[in-house]
């Protein structure tokens, strides 16, 4: 029973209003404390995620990623393709990517975009149509 139920938080330090002091690294000290709540991959922002239900939330939820059927590593949609031809140490992974292309949804087979798909791209197929193969879906509303 040692490991404390919620993370300790460190407070921020009052601002002080100094002009002239800090001139290197000011401007964006805020913006690690949001990194833990919000999905990087989707953008979906949740009050109760914290980092386990965030790791759910890729695991189960997140239409954005998908788990890599040859060996289970959760990878970007966008970059599945790239996985199974390049990274997936699983030797069917490569034979599978042949059949796949690399502008095409690996999911649905869809087109993404004219040309390459971009990030863009890869957001309005999976989160505003919603990919019809994509298990995950939609987050219901
Ligand atoms: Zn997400
Ligand atoms: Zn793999
Ligand atoms: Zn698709």
């Amino acid at each position: 029973m040692r490991a404390p139920r919620e993370p300790a938080r460190l407070e921020p330090p009052p601002q002080k209003a100094m002009p002239e002091m800090v001139e290197t690294e000011g401007q964006e000290t805020s913006e690690d404390d949001f990194e833990e709540f919000w999905c990087q991959f989707c953008g979906r922002e949740d009050p109760s995620f914290t980092l386990p239900a965030l790791d759910i939330h890729y695991w189960r939820e997140c239409p954005m990623l998908s788990a890599c059927k040859h060996c289970e590593q959760v990878i970007e949609i966008s970059r599945l393709h790239w996985h199974l031809s390049e990274e997936c140490e699983v030797r069917e992974a490569a034979i599978e990517a042949r059949r796949l292309q690399p502008d095409r949804c690996p999911l649905c087979q869809g087109r993404v975009a004219r040309g390459m798909p971009e990030e863009r791209d890869w957001q309005e197929h999976l989160l505003v149509m919603g990919c019809p193969s994509n298990p995950r879906g939609r987050s219901p509303r």
